[in-house]
């Protein structure tokens, strides 16, 4: 009988002691990707539940179906605050109002984002037209396209969905 009890306790802290230094070890790698804020290195992926979920039905519609917002919908679109903008889903940072310019499309646009790696962007070929489709780097999340006619210094123009943003104005810098 005690033998039979000996066995157990072995076998129970065979199977807890890796549990256990797997669960420290899981703890440590979040502590460290909180120390690096909204840098990007570590991506999210939800289900599509959890971003149903975590988005209105409009936002879902444009950031994770690839939807579109009427033109001149968003309140974004004429905002002309200092301050950050960042993807609606994840929080990362992704465009600033320095490189905002007014292209009268309708749409939210800027000539650059923050830091080339913020973004990343793929072939379009939907609705007959051959676009390059924006997309947030840490989610995945669908945020407009981008074209060659933009003002300098880079040319482009990123067209926004001003649904797919979440503006964080900078105060020091308010536009009087
Ligand atoms: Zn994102």
């Amino acid at each position: 009988m005690l033998r039979i009890f000996w066995f157990a306790c072995m076998a129970i802290s065979l199977v807890l002691g890796p549990m256990a230094w797997t669960n420290s070890q899981g703890v440590n790698a979040a502590s460290t990707s909180s120390e690096q804020g909204t840098t990007m290195t570590q991506k999210i992926d939800k289900t599509e539940g959890e971003w149903r979920q975590h988005l209105s039905s409009e936002q879902y519609h444009i950031l994770r179906k690839k939807g579109t917002e009427p033109a001149f919908s968003s309140p974004l679109n004429y905002n002309k605050d200092k301050g950050v903008y960042q993807c609606a889903a994840c929080g990362l940072e992704l465009f600033t109002s320095d490189s905002k310019f007014e292209s009268g499309t309708g749409w939210p646009s800027y000539w650059q984002p923050i830091a080339p790696n913020r973004i990343i962007t793929k072939p379009d070929r939907s609705l007959f037209m051959s676009r390059t489709e924006v997309l947030c780097a840490r989610c995945g999340s669908h945020l407009g396209h981008v074209f060659n006619d933009g003002p300098p210094p880079t040319g482009q123009r990123y067209c926004i969905n001003g649904l797919t943003l979440k503006f964080e104005e900078d105060k020091a810098k308010k536009t009087p």
